[in-house]
């Protein structure tokens, strides 16, 4: 392809132009669109809306397993078999206590899931009283990841100062069946319909490499799109031992990148982020997704490992990017006195987070 090609990417997507399907299709598989100058033309948009920033997300486990749904990708569907450190909701000190950490570190947003299908009125009361205390004590961005909700219970949250809900997509209509069966897509859509007229923001990922087709990434991006969703997290599926969902072809590094920029092109104004997987399938490739994305996770992701905070930090200097922090990023790379090493072994089960990972601020409250 010529450079008129590349540059028309970018004024469709700046205009806000709809993309055809054949143009998107293209761009996941076609390797006459080469994928130097489609990253560059993508960084084109990323850096009209976001600059040079980086936004850290730290994601939090705020309650692991016992969830009754049955997604065949997670460790922690009552389907699951993996081997995982069950809990049941963590205190308020410890949320509070990751809350702080979170947030000099350098995470511009703090992340709390909770597992299961929809919380209880008394749940949304408890993580409305949390999200007040975390946002009265910090400056820091809070987002929530509790299920399915309706428009009352957002409400709520909405009013305790939450400003974002997660509900991922994971996947296109169509193949949702193929991963789930205890609820549908459309619930997945109800859920952020109603976090919509509730005035929050949204996020919204997707999970590529579940037997999807480039049709259905296609469709993700779109129906996000439509939705004007603010932050769409890109995670890459890891097969655990023990999920329904077994292994799938392996994702390589050029597709995840492609990925990546098809939903920038699609959603330019969004948060982009680089969220799991990223090191096991971007590999040695993993700063260029930076170009495309604007986003990322720190810390390793819900129930996996990530690399160490200072490969990451150390990672986003050294290609010249920036943090969205009160903290600057020198300081914090200056306190890492001793980075740890990434997982070395690619085993799926060296890969699973241990009560240590989950739990940071556990043994300082007993
Ligand atoms: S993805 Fe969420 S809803 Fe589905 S099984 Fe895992 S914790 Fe439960």
């Amino acid at each position: 392809m010529n450079n008129d090609f590349y540059a028309q990417l970018v004024n469709t997507s700046l205009k806000g132009r709809a993309f055809t399907e054949e143009i998107l299709h293209a761009i996941l598989t076609s390797q006459d669109i080469e994928l130097l100058p489609l990253l560059n033309a993508a960084f084109e948009i990323r850096t009209r809306f976001h600059g040079q920033a980086v936004t850290i997300h730290i994601i939090n486990n705020a309650q692991n397993g016992y969830c009754p749904e049955d997604c065949h990708y997670c460790v922690q569907a009552k389907s699951s078999r993996a081997d995982i450190e069950e809990y049941p909701l963590k205190s308020d000190e410890e949320i509070l206590a990751e809350a702080k950490s979170a947030y000099e570190k350098g995470a511009y947003r703090y992340c709390m899931v909770f597992a299961g299908r929809e919380p209880s009125q008394k749940r949304v009361e408890h993580l409305s009283r949390l999200i007040r205390d975390i946002k009265l004590k910090f400056p820091i961005e809070v987002c929530v990841s509790p299920g399915i909700i309706d428009l009352e219970k957002a409400r709520l949250l909405k009013k305790a100062g939450l400003d974002r809900l997660n509900h991922n997509l994971n996947t296109s209509q169509q193949n949702y069946p193929n991963i789930c069966t205890t609820h549908t897509f459309e619930d997945r859509i109800n859920t952020l319909r109603a976090a919509r007229q509730a005035e929050l923001q949204l996020c919204s990922g997707v999970i590529i490499g579940m037997g999807e087709k480039a049709s259905d990434i296609i469709e993700m991006a779109r129906t996000l799109r439509e939705m004007n969703v603010e932050s769409i997290p890109v995670n890459f599926f890891i097969p655990i031992e023990g999920t329904q969902l077994k292994e799938q072809p392996a994702l390589d590094p050029a597709y995840c990148l492609r990925v990546l920029c098809l939903f920038r092109f699609v959603n330019p104004e969004a948060d982009i982020r680089m969220a799991a997987g990223r090191e096991i399938y971007l590999r040695q490739m993993e700063v260029m997704g930076l170009y495309p994305a604007n986003s990322l996770f720190m810390e390793g992701y819900l129930n996996t490992k990530g690399t160490s905070r200072s490969q990451t930090l150390q990672m986003i200097k050294d290609a010249g990017f920036s943090i969205r922090s009160e903290y600057s990023l020198d300081d914090l790379l200056r306190e890492e006195k001793s980075p740890s090493c990434p997982p070395s072994d690619s085993a799926t089960k060296s890969l699973i987070k241990g009560l240590k990972d989950l739990r940071p601020h556990l043994l300082v409250q007993e």
